[in-house]
C-alpha cells in the first residue's frame, strides 16, 4: 500500500514512501515505532507523515497495547556532563 505524496513543502523536490522509524511523545512518555511508511523528499530528506498514519500511531498509543519490544533510553542533562 502506498500513499500518494505531494512535492516537498520545503524544496518542492519529489517525495518517496519508505519506512521508517517514528518516535512519538504523549505525556512525557517516549514511544518509538519501526516500520512506519513516512515520504522522505529526494533531494532535502524531509520526512512527512500523514494525518491518517500519525492517528494510527495515536491509537495504538491510547490503547496501550503491549509492544513488540521494549529499550532503555539513556537520559543525559546537558548541564551536568
Ligand atoms: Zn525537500
Amino acid at each position: 500500500m502506498t500513499r500518494k505524496y505531494s512535492d516537498c513543502f520545503y524544496c518542492g523536490g519529489a517525495v518517496r514512501e519508505e519506512l521508517a522509524t517514528r518516535e512519538y511523545h504523549w505525556k512525557g512518555k517516549l514511544y518509538v515505532f519501526e516500520g512506519v511508511p513516512m515520504g522522505i523528499c529526494n533531494q532535502c530528506g524531509e520526512k512527512v507523515l500523514k494525518p491518517e498514519v500519525g492517528k494510527e500511531l495515536e491509537k495504538i498509543v491510547l490503547k496501550g497495547e503491549k509492544p513488540f519490544r521494549e529499550v532503555v533510553v539513556p537520559v543525559y542533562s546537558f548541564s551536568h556532563v
